[in-house]
């Protein structure tokens, strides 16, 4: 397998200057209203803090809340099945299907179903899957993954979709309007709503002491997709679990604001048993989440409740699109997940950041998510797993920074001659840090200096 190269397919998305920045400022206005919605309430701090609370708990005492949750939602006549790996969860999924002669599913938004390539794997069984989350619908016209966990087109303006559902549902290639496309979609989605012999809905939360799933969506897909077909299979990561029904309350609260600035989800619907007559299943999967569970400097990834405000905010993941991460969950958790997993594949990713900390500043439930690529970024250079290049420098900046006398010799030297060189020479082809930036004016003295003689002012 190719190592994954995020510099290079961030590379490809800068290049369309105009789609950049239209895509940075689609996500810092939804970062905006993030901020306004979570300043709405005077207890988002506490609800923060609960919520990492009631997280990092459950993590410690996972094994006995799934015993606990698998107990009642048994009583419940849900059926219950545990996956060590994607393999194992497809193959429960198919067999569940197979055995009820299923041929049209209609699937609302999983992450985990992506990360488990659930689609591709039934369709090659013959089974026709439909996403019917809107944004997941395009992207499955235009057969590409998600470049966003909660908005999955973000990366496509309205022309593109035009387009798209131009060729797939025979609409006017040039009306670009949104009520115009969403009107068609719903038409489309309608019909494959009442083919289904069976609808897959992800989990946002599994109640340990009730033995029920949530699940929150804008747009009502999950609850026509498990109430309209008899057959309903969800299925949730082994991270989804929360102890109590009273804990809800925190993350609903948290959820929906911290994704797109909304006081709740549209639809947040609860589900503790199949429909009249159905038959409701809940696959758990593993997939290497125990493993972080073993790991004190990166097992609070696993409170990830996937709002995707990290990515809203995240300067790197705004300018360079989802896409470039190559993995199925972006930005900075993606990034941690992702090196966690497997370090090798996606050794680029902890270094697509700018350690600014705006993630860790937003999260929910207060993932250090900045400290995580920090630590990644150390144990990839342990693990020698990082280019030579990038070793030498880091081996470099670690003497000089390390040396006060060092550093202020070659600041100064660097003051003098910089100035000096022609600009041809400074932006030459090995010099990729001048790629995409200007060196900025040398100031005539150190901070130091300027500090001992006074000249700045520090209060
Ligand atoms: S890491 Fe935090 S901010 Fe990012 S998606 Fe998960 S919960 Fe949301």
């Amino acid at each position: 397998m190719s190592i994954h190269n995020h510099p290079k397919k961030a590379k490809e998305f800068v290049s369309n200057d105009e789609r950049m920045h239209w895509h940075d400022k689609a996500l810092w206005f939804v970062r905006e209203k993030r901020d306004k919605a979570s300043k709405s309430i005077p207890e988002w701090e506490k609800l923060r803090e609960y919520a990492q609370q009631i997280k990092t708990h459950t993590m410690a005492n996972l094994d006995k809340y799934l015993l606990e949750f698998e107990e009642n939602a048994t009583k419940r006549g849900i059926k219950v099945h545990f996956a060590k790996d994607a393999k194992e969860h497809n193959e429960i999924v198919y067999n569940i299907l197979k055995e009820h002669q299923v041929k049209k599913v209609v699937k609302s938004k999983s992450m985990l179903t992506e990360e488990c390539h659930l689609n591709p794997f039934l369709e090659k069984k013959g089974i026709e899957v439909v996403d019917t989350d809107l944004g997941e619908r395009i992207v499955q016209f235009r057969k590409e993954p998600p470049s966003h966990i909660v908005l999955p087109a973000i990366h496509l303006k309205k022309e593109d979709v035009a387009k798209t559902f131009h060729k797939e549902l025979g609409t006017d290639e040039n009306n670009s309007d949104p009520t115009y496309l969403t009107r068609a979609a719903r038409e489309h989605l309608r019909g494959k709503f009442l083919e289904a012999d069976a609808g897959i809905t992800g989990v946002n939360f599994a109640i340990a002491n009730t033995g029920g799933v949530v699940v929150c969506t804008n747009e009502g897909n999950a609850d026509m997709g498990s109430s309209l077909p008899k057959l309903h299979i969800a299925c949730m990561g082994i991270e989804k679990i929360i102890p109590r029904l009273q804990d809800l309350s925190i993350f609903t609260r948290l959820l929906a604001r911290s994704a797109t600035g909304q006081p709740i989800t549209t639809y947040t619907s609860h589900y503790h048993g199949a429909i009249e007559n159905g038959e409701m299943h809940i696959v758990i999967v593993d997939n290497n989440r125990a493993n972080f569970l073993s790991s004190n400097k990166y097992k609070k990834a696993l409170n990830c409740i996937r709002c995707g405000a990290c990515m809203n905010t995240c300067p790197v993941y705004r300018r360079s699109g989802g896409h470039s991460y190559d993995y199925v969950i972006p930005g900075p958790i993606g990034s941690s997940l992702a090196t966690f997993r497997d370090p090798k594949l996606h050794k680029t990713l902890s270094f697509a950041c700018s350690l600014c900390g705006s993630c860790s500043n937003v999260c929910p439930v207060k993932i250090d998510l900045d400290s995580q690529l920090y630590n990644h970024r150390q144990d990839l250079y342990e693990k020698n797993i990082i280019s030579t290049k990038k070793r030498v420098v880091m081996k470099l900046s670690v003497w000089v920074l390390n040396s006060p006398i060092l550093f202020s010799i070659l600041g100064k030297i660097t003051r003098k001659i910089v100035p000096l060189i022609p600009k041809k020479i400074i932006y030459n082809r090995f010099n990729i840090w001048g790629k995409q930036r200007d060196i900025p004016n040398m100031p005539t003295k150190s901070f130091k200096e300027l500090y001992k003689e006074g000249s700045i002012d520090v209060k």
